[in-house]
């Protein structure tokens, strides 16, 4: 978590931030995220909703490299088109580190849901954490925080 507490902008996912973007319109507002916003190095985003999803919205997961939502519509092009645009702007704007989202499809590092809407947990990343990992930047999970 070093990069967390070095200077530089932090690429948040946007519920963290106090956004109610979730799923279900919730937020999920977390103290180091609203530090990172109050010493103004967030750059808060929500890939689900910048791809074109409304909120609320059905849950999605993952299956097979495939984002499906419960009600069983394929959504892929819409959360990898998200997932690309967040990931450029880490880019554009020089982020080294980003503060995610635990479990999401989309913004999930290390662990996300298996695609079955079973609560079963799988080793993976979300569609957005997988492009910022492989541009090298440093991953925090919400859960790696405690
Ligand atoms: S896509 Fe990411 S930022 Fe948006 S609600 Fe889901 S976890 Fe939060």
């Amino acid at each position: 978590m070093a990069k967390l507490s070095e200077s530089g902008p932090v690429l948040v996912s946007a519920c963290l931030c106090g956004l109610p973007c979730r799923y279900d319109g919730s937020v999920s507002a977390l103290p180091a995220a609203l530090e990172l916003v109050r010493q103004g190095r967030a750059i808060p985003v929500c890939p689900e909703q910048l791809g074109g999803l409304p909120t609320p919205r059905p849950a999605i997961e993952l299956r097979h490299g495939r984002a499906l939502d419960k009600e069983g519509r394929e959504v892929t092009a819409l959360v990898a088109r998200g997932a690309r645009a967040a990931a450029d702007l880490a880019g554009l704007a020089g982020c080294r580190a980003a503060l995610l989202k635990a479990r999401s499809p989309t913004c999930g590092s290390g662990r996300i849901y298996d695609g079955a809407f079973s609560g079963t947990l799988i080793p993976g990343d979300g569609m957005l954490a997988g492009l910022l990992r492989a541009m090298g930047l440093e991953l925090v999970s919400e859960e790696d925080l405690g």
